[in-house]
């Protein structure tokens, strides 16, 4: 079935389009996050005859608004929850494998100051339990640090009151390229895979889900779909998706907000990784790097709005501000030095205690009267043994229903993901220097794009109009946009700008000034005429340029 089609372009949208609305397939999966991603990875490498839509773009929800950790998950060992914490440690160990080039290991600094929440003794407790439920087989075993190896490691934390901590190692990923790295996986190997086509309407015949209506977003057109499965994997839309099946179906989510702000690195002067304890609330959040940038998050906060709506608000952006603040007394942060604040919705599920914090980050699956799948909860680290669950689940069902033999089981865990069949980035990147491409660029194309950076640079090799820098100074090169456009699908400047680049995250202009850049080079791979092109780039800059509520 794996025919490794490289192409995953407007053109393979359109094909994928055709072909759903007259074949009848195995499995819908409804949502292009992470936890649809991995599933439809999973079925497909079964041999399962799988599509998977997403409403706007791949990882466009939760799965490019989180604090990009694939990590065991030290804060739920407070909550007792040993097993997440268990299986999150393997996950991770796979990722690190399967996905070099997006999931990287980082040590964290955690400070305790005097008066924190969590006390030294706890933390010492913590980051030792969290060693051994990774089977001592974490990337480097956790040390505990005294006062000065604190500041040795973070020089520029809070001195005052501070009493000592420790460094344990976790890993930092890009989420959305992950997600995407799932997706293309799943059509290499004979999915069916469409961003903007939105599920509006659930197809039943003798009171079962037999299928979809589709609206392709782009086009305004709708149609059937038929299908034996559908899985509805929509994170935290997962409950509207629901009541189009059963309009009475009780909510399975109690989402909450989390908000993360980027702001100059220089200022914070973080060293690395920072776990921190709010002086706020006690909460533990996080001090990251990311190129020149420091992500702070994040907020966890109830929220009863629509999935749709959901930004990072002023009170947010106070919270975060104060909360770095104190722990890196000398950055004093102010809005004004907020490059940019997003917000994401978790998709918690609903059964758990008042303290939104402690609200578990299991999953759960569900079948309805009328046989919707749907999956709710889990994290992006545990994405994978999530969907090798579900997909047990489907093959039953296709099984029962016309007798066919169950699929061995997908070797995701083994095979890497596009472009992690790299033994040695470091050598790929010199590899690339070598043929031409200056060395921040090369540094950049290998961690982004893994061996398929060689695919970028022969563009840029190709044509001399794509091998310039898309922003003067900066490593992303204007052949991205093209490959991003010809093998990731991307259909919109922002697809580009904020989920394939991450400028919107990382870069002080948000972006803003290359829209036009970029809606260009995209009309030459799209058909935009010089009006669709500059409508395009507005429509990027008046959503990235909103303010905050
Ligand atoms: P989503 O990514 O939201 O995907 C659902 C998709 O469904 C969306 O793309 C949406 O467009 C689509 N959709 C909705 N309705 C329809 C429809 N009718 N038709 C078609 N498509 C539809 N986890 C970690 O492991 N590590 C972390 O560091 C971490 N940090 C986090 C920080 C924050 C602030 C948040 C919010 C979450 C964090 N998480 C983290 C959790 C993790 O991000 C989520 O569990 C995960 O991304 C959820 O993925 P999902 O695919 O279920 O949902």
């Amino acid at each position: 079935m794996a025919d490794m089609d490289p192409h995953f372009s407007a053109a393979t949208r359109r094909t994928n389009l055709a072909a759903l609305a007259t074949d009848t397939i195995d499995l819908l999966v409804i949502g292009g996050g992470i936890t649809g991603a991995g599933i439809a990875r999973d079925a497909a490498m079964r041999g399962i005859r799988t599509a998977l839509v997403d409403a706007g773009d791949f990882a466009s929800g939760a799965s490019s608004r989180s604090s990009r950790l694939i990590h065991g998950g030290l804060r739920y060992l407070e909550h007792g929850q040993l097993r997440l914490v268990f299986e999150a440690s393997r996950e991770r160990r796979v990722l690190l494998r399967i996905a070099p080039h997006l999931v990287r290991a980082c040590p964290f600094t955690f400070p305790v100051h005097r008066g924190s929440r969590v006390k030294r003794w706890q933390i010492s407790a913590a980051v030792w339990l969290y060693d051994l439920l990774a089977l001592f087989r974490n990337v480097h075993a956790h040390r505990l640090l005294s006062r000065r190896g604190v500041l040795q490691r973070e020089p520029l934390i809070r001195d005052h009151d501070l009493k000592g901590g420790a460094v344990y190692w976790d890993a930092q990923c890009d989420d959305a390229r992950l997600t995407l790295a799932n997706v293309r996986s799943a059509h290499q190997h004979g999915a069916w895979c469409a961003s903007y086509v939105r599920v509006t309407a659930l197809e039943k015949a003798g009171g079962r889900v037999r299928g979809a209506e589709l609206e392709d977003v782009l086009a305004g057109t709708r149609f059937m779909v038929r299908s034996h499965v559908v899985v509805n994997a929509t994170g935290p839309w997962s409950d509207r998706v629901r009541r189009l099946d059963d309009p009475a179906a009780k909510p399975l989510l109690r989402p909450t907000k989390g908000a993360h702000i980027a702001v100059p690195r220089q200022r914070v002067g973080n060293a690395g990784a920072v776990t921190l304890t709010s002086p706020i609330d006690g909460r533990v959040m996080f001090v990251l790097p990311w190129g020149e940038t420091t992500i702070v998050g994040t907020t966890d906060t109830d929220y009863d709005g629509s999935p749709d709506d959901v930004r990072a608000d002023g009170d947010d952006i106070t919270y975060l501000l104060r909360s770095a603040n104190a722990v890196f007394p000398n950055a004093r942060l102010q809005r004004g030095d907020v490059i940019a604040a997003w917000a994401g919705l978790r998709p918690l599920l609903g059964d758990g205690p008042a303290n939104a914090s402690a609200v578990p980050r299991e999953h759960k699956i569900v079948e309805s009267a009328s046989g919707l799948i749907t999956i709710a909860g889990g994290k992006l680290t545990t994405y994978r043994s999530m969907a090798a669950q579900l997909v047990n689940l489907v093959a039953r069902k296709l099984r029962r229903l016309d007798g066919r033999r169950l699929p061995a089981r997908a070797a995701t865990d083994t095979e890497p993901l596009p472009g992690g069949d790299v033994a040695d980035l470091e050598a790929l990147a010199r590899e690339l220097e070598k043929e031409g491409v200056p060395s921040g660029a090369a540094d950049h194309l290998v961690h982004t794009y893994g061996g398929e950076a060689t695919a970028v640079a022969n563009l840029a090799a190709d044509d001399p109009a794509l091998a310039g820098p898309l922003i003067a100074g900066g490593p992303w090169l204007r052949a991205e946009v093209v490959h991003h456009a010809r093998r990731e699908m991307a259909l919109t400047v922002g697809d580009v700008l904020v989920r394939r680049l991450h400028l919107f995250h990382a870069h002080p202009t948000r972006g803003v000034g290359v829209a036009r850049t970029v809606a260009g080079l995209l009309s030459r791979e799209l058909g935009w005429d010089d009006t669709a092109a500059a409508l395009a780039a507005e429509r990027y800059v008046a959503e990235v340029t909103r303010p905050a509520p």
